[in-house]
Order: structure tokens, then C-alpha cells, then sequence
């Protein structure tokens, strides 16, 4: 063999090495989809590691946090929060609802030593979204050190770290930005950092550390990286802000809110017992809708059924002990379409109309057409 052709070329293979520089441009634009002034650390990883690495960096003995809980990402929070010796006030709120700003303050009323407030934004895996522009006015007041899991709100709806008041802003690029599920990004205010340098036992020299970015990348202005980026994430995440920012992140976010809206209007006018799981649409998520399956019938045979009938409809069966009563319509990124929406439904219907329940599929279309706008 010939020495040009031993080596077959391909897209993702053979890449140069992506340099601090580019790193660096990368996590400005990244600080620009959210107009935050904070420090931006992009991480190597899919969400769980800044989402761990910052409660481990900002949480300790000394800690008393009120962990809301409106689905299972809060569950893991306190779980978390616990192995780290902080006291834990969880604020469980019913999973088909949001929780209010006067739950948080009631909270702080009754518990004036919380220090710490970990908040889920919106939960793909329930469908709610919470409202953090509220939330975060109380919690400036309180004091409180703040952080918000955004993952599947960024590039869905308003995502504002700044402007709420939100310490630790956690991102990853695998839902409504349409990117890849390896790279995610924190923004860190300076108080953040501040309680992250007093804590002994947050994490440093460790793939986990907040610090280590902090005090041999940021403060060294951003010259040396700590290791060699993840090429392919690194340039898939440039590429998918790249295309919000030509598209539009008003028009990104619009796409979904309209993908909601559809969708829960074509749900309930296709009748067969299926309902919005989420009671008040105003505390639905425009990443994901969850419907409630009729009773009689389980939600993971359903969207088999529907994934029968249209493979590549974004259906899901609720995960763990949802899996028999919700199924969600993953309505984000490419799939934030009319085209996706109505597919979606009409598998549906076909899956509930097998199943034996009365469905209007065309009635559901044509209110998911009005909805949409
Ligand atoms: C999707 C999501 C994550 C990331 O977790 P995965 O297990 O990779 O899906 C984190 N937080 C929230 C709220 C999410 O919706």
C-alpha cells in the first residue's frame, strides 16, 4: 500500500488539536447566548459534571440548603447536597405543577439559615418549568447562593443568570440547542467563587473541580488549557450557538414555545383519555410536553405502539415509575417543527386508536395548527 493510501480520511478523525484560544472564543460565545458578565467554564462532559462538580465546589458541612425538587434532577440534588454534609431542606412540589416564589419564601421564614438554593429550571423528564426570574428576586433577598440547573431550558426559553441573580448557571448542549450530550458549561459568579475558595473540602486537582479551572485557566487569562478539549464537542458546541445565533435565539426560543402550545392543544382535542400532565400551561416547559396515558393503558406500550407506526416521531415513555402513567413529547431542537408535532400526534392517535380508545386525529391537527400560530 502506498503511503496516501494507508490512512482513509474522515470527518471526525485526524482533528488538530483545538488550541486555548478557540477554546477560549468558545466560552465567550457561549457567555454571550446567555448575557451573563460571570466567568463561563465549559466542561468536558455531559451535564451531571458541572451539575456535580458546583454543589460539590459550593456545599459543605457547614451548608444549609433548600433543594427544590420538581422532578428527579432535584432527587439527585439532594442526594448530593447530603454526601456533602450540608443540611438539606427539600421542597418536594407535585410533578405535574411549578413551584412559586412564596414557597421559597416561606421556606426562608421558617428556616432563616439556608445559605444555598438549588433549583431546577424546566424538566424535560416531567415537563414543567419553574419561574426563576421570580424565585431568584426572593432568593437576592434572602442571600442565598443560587443555583440553577438549565439544561433543558437554555435555547428553549430565556435563560438569564445575570438578571436573575443566579450563581451557578449549568448548561449542556443535548436538548433545545440541538448540540451534543459531552460538553456542557457553568456560569460562576464572583461569589460563587468566593464560597468555592472557603470550603476545604471542594474539589481540587480532580476532574470534578470547579477551582482547578478557576486558579490555572481563568486566572491565568485563559492561556493553558488543564488537558486536551474534546475536539468534536468543542466544535459541535461552536457550530450548534453558531446556529442560534443565525436563526436567532428569539426565534429559537419561539419555535418551541409554539411546539408546546401545539402540542398540548392537539393533545386535548384528540381526546382517547390522554391529558396534559402539567395542570396550567403556564407551568408547562416549551422543551417537552408530558401527557397523562388513559387509565387502563400504560404510557411505555403506547409509544411503542406510536414508534411502530412512525419511527422516528420524538415519543418517550416517562422514565422509572413514570414509565406507566407519562409519555413525553421530546418537541426540541430539529424536532421544535409543525412537521415533528403533528407526527407526533397522528402516531398517537394511532397507537390509542389500536389500543381501542375514540380518537380525532384531524381535529387534533387542526388545533395543533391553530396553536401554533
Ligand atoms: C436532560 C437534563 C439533564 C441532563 O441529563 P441526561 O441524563 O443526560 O438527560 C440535566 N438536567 C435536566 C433538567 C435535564 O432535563
Amino acid at each position: 500500500m502506498s503511503e496516501e493510501s494507508a490512512t482513509v480520511t474522515h470527518p471526525f478523525l485526524d482533528l488538530a488539536p483545538l488550541g486555548a484560544d478557540r477554546f477560549a472564543a468558545i466560552e465567550d460565545r457561549v457567555a454571550r447566548l446567555l448575557s451573563t458578565e460571570q466567568d463561563v467554564v465549559i466542561m468536558q462532559g455531559e451535564a451531571l459534571l458541572p451539575l456535580e462538580g458546583a454543589i460539590r465546589a459550593a456545599a459543605g458541612p457547614g451548608t444549609t440548603a433548600l433543594n427544590v425538587i420538581t422532578g428527579p434532577y432535584g432527587q439527585t440534588f439532594g442526594d448530593w447536597l447530603r454526601d456533602c454534609g450540608a443540611t438539606v431542606v427539600d421542597l418536594a412540589v407535585p410533578f405535574h405543577t411549578a413551584v412559586t416564589a412564596e414557597q421559597i419564601r416561606q421556606a426562608f421564614a421558617e428556616h432563616p439559615e439556608i445559605d444555598f438554593v438549588s433549583l431546577v429550571h424546566a424538566e424535560a423528564a416531567t415537563g414543567n418549568t419553574n419561574p426563576v426570574a421570580e424565585i431568584g428576586e426572593v432568593v437576592r433577598a434572602h442571600g442565598a447562593l443560587f443555583y440553577l440547573d438549565a439544561v433543558a431550558s437554555v435555547g428553549a426559553e430565556p435563560v438569564l443568570p445575570d438578571a436573575w441573580g443566579v450563581d451557578l448557571c449549568v448548561i449542556g448542549a443535548q436538548k433545545a440547542m440541538g448540540g451534543p450530550a459531552g460538553v456542557s458549561a457553568v456560569s460562576v459568579s464572583e461569589r460563587a467563587w468566593a464560597r468555592m475558595a472557603a470550603n476545604p473540602r471542594a474539589p481540587r486537582r480532580s476532574y470534578l473541580s470547579l477551582l482547578d479551572w478557576k486558579e490555572r485557566w481563568i486566572d491565568g487569562g485563559r492561556k493553558a488549557l488543564l488537558h486536551a478539549p474534546a475536539q468534536l464537542e468543542m466544535l459541535a458546541l461552536e457550530a450548534c450557538v453558531e446556529r442560534i445565533e443565525a436563526e436567532g435565539p428569539d426565534a429559537v426560543m419561539a419555535r418551541h414555545a409554539s411546539a408546546a402550545a401545539a402540542t398540548r392543544a392537539g393533545a386535548v382535542a384528540l381526546g382517547g383519555g390522554v391529558e396534559p400532565y402539567v395542570y396550567e400551561a403556564r407551568d408547562a416547559a416549551p422543551v417537552a410536553t408530558t401527557l397523562r396515558a388513559p387509565s387502563g393503558a400504560v404510557a411505555a406500550e403506547l409509544v411503542a405502539r406510536a414508534l411502530q407506526a412512525d419511527p422516528a416521531v420524538p415519543l418517550a415513555a416517562g422514565g422509572g415509575a413514570l414509565a406507566k402513567e407519562m409519555i413525553r413529547v421530546n418537541h426540541y431542537g430539529a424536532d421544535a417543527t409543525p412537521g415533528a408535532v403533528r407526527a407526533s400526534l397522528a402516531a398517537l392517535g394511532t397507537a390509542l386508536s389500536e389500543a381501542g380508545m375514540s380518537v380525532d386525529v384531524a381535529g387534533a391537527l387542526r388545533a395543533a395548527e391553530e396553536a401554533w400560530r
